[in-house]
Formats: C-alpha cells, structure tokens, sequence
C-alpha cells in the first residue's frame, strides 16, 4: 500500500467550513489517498465534526514554536501594513501566523509523500498522479501576468514528510530579523530555490478567470483555490466577477449534484 495522503490546515471554523468543500470534492475523485485535516485547539469541536464525518483523519498540530520578535513581525496588522496586499483582499479571520503551520505535514512521517492543499480550494478531477511527483512541486503564482511565474503559489503543494527537513525548516524560519513577507509561501520559494514547476491547471487561481480568461479551460483545470477573498465570505467585492465558480464551491460546500466539469462555460464562451 503507498503511504500518500492529502493534507490540509484549519485554525478556524472558517477555513474549517473551506475544508468541508475542499473533502467533498476530494472525495467525488474517487482517491484512495488518506485525508489528513491537521487543526489547532482553536478550533471548536462543532467545526471539527463534517470534517470527521467525511471520513478525515483529524491530527491535532499546533503553531509552530517561532519567537516573539517573530510573531509580532508577522502579527496580521503589523503585516498588512509592512507588506501591504494591492491586488486583493485577505478575508478578516486570516491570520498570517497560522500560516506557517502548514509545515507540519513535515512531521507526518507515516506518509511517502503528501500533497498539501489550501482550505479554500477545490478539487475537480483526480490528480492521485502528484503523489509520484517530486518534493518540491508547487504551480506558480500566476492570476495577472507573465512575470506571476517567477514566484509558486503554496496552496498546492508536493512534499515528503523528513523529521530532518522539519527541522531544517524551522531552524531557518526564525532567524533573527527574518520576515517572510507573504508567510509560508516566500518561505517555501526560498528553501526551496529549485522547485519544480505544476502545470497552472493543478492550483488555477480565481482571479485567472477574470484577469487572465484565455488561460481558463475546464477541461483541464484540476484544482480552482480561491485565493484572497474566499467564496463563503458574503458579498465580497469580487463576487459578482467570480459568481460561477462561487456557485460551484457552494456545490461540493452543499453537497449537490456537481456538474460535468469539461462542460462548464469558460469564461469567454458566451452564455
Ligand atoms: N489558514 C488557516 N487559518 C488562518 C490562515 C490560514 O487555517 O487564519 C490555512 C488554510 O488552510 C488556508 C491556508 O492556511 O487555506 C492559507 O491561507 P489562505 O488560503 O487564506 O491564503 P491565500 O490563498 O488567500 O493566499
Ligand atoms: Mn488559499
């Protein structure tokens, strides 16, 4: 038996209520990889609950133990004003601390390889072929232009979980001074200089589908992240833009009937 899973993160009912969608939809692909949600203490039982009723393995992680000069440096006010967001908005219960957390999946050595997936993303077709994929896969950050590949995007990820690799991390993170100005993410690029490069279809960021709309094609976009404003929040400013790929998230979210992704519209077809 291969020792993969897919993980993810929830440090709120939130992102909790994310991952219910984000399950759902993992499960309709028909994966026989586990589903690890790791979550904090501050996340209330009632949150918890879908998640083990659709079958998650839940791993209680906390915070990673980083300084206090650290976490004031990245406390979320101290953040958005030293490293302020232009393109979008992070929702309220955004912590960018949490973020960090993220590194944990390190630490779960019962698994071969894992493949990270942010709360806010869904999964529309099986992508099981990622776990024979090598540590570090990430796709790039692209939602505006072609400069967008310079950088990964870190809510999709490949990894093998290495106690060592943990603690090389951890010992880098919190290096006098350091501040990782878009958390998790830059410090992902930089430990890993050399990552390899997804497909964009494997992490198809929202904005893609108003910024960049010839780069949308379901019949080959894997997983939508909605990155920034999150599809739960209520009339964000965004959402009116992004209203079809809203109502899909509401559907994995609902559990309704998900339609034949290759035969959704894109964004430039006509209605
Ligand atoms: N996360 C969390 N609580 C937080 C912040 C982040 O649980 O307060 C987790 C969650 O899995 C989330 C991921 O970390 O999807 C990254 O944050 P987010 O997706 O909001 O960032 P974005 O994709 O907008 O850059
Ligand atoms: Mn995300």
């Amino acid at each position: 038996m291969e020792r993969h899973a897919y993980v993810t993160l929830v440090t709120n009912a939130d992102y909790a209520m994310g991952a219910v969608a984000l399950l759902r939809s993992l499960k309709l692909t028909g994966t026989s990889a586990d589903i690890v949600v790791m979550h904090t203490g501050g996340v209330e039982a009632r949150a918890l609950q879908p998640l083990a009723a659709l079958g998650a393995r839940l791993l209680e992680a906390e915070l990673l133990p980083t300084s206090a000069a650290f976490n004031e440096r990245h406390q979320r006010a101290r953040l958005h004003a030293d490293a302020p967001f232009t393109k979008g908005n992070k929702p309220a219960f955004h912590t960018p601390l949490d973020n960090f957390a993220k590194l944990r999946l390190w630490q779960l050595t019962e698994y071969e390889r894992v493949v990270f997936i942010d709360a806010d993303a869904i999964v529309i077709r099986n992508i099981d072929r990622l776990f024979a994929y090598p540590e570090f896969s990430a796709a790039p950050n692209v939602y505006e232009s072609l400069a967008d590949f310079h950088r990964l995007n870190s809510g999709v990820f490949v990894a093998r979980p290495s106690q060592e690799t943990f603690t090389a991390m951890v010992e880098k993170l919190d290096r006098p001074g350091a501040f990782w100005r878009r958390t998790d993410q830059t410090f992902l690029q930089e430990f890993f200089p050399d990552w390899h490069g997804l497909p964009v279809f494997f992490n198809m960021l929202q904005y893609v589908w108003f910024n960049l709309p010839e780069l949308w094609d379901w019949r080959s976009v894997s997983v939508v992240h909605f990155q920034y404003e999150k599809p739960w929040e209520k009339d964000h400013p965004k959402a009116e833009a992004l209203r079809p790929l809203i109502d899909l998230w509401r559907a994995y979210h609902d559990g309704a009937d998900i339609p034949d992704p290759a035969l959704l519209p894109n964004p430039g077809d006509d209605a």
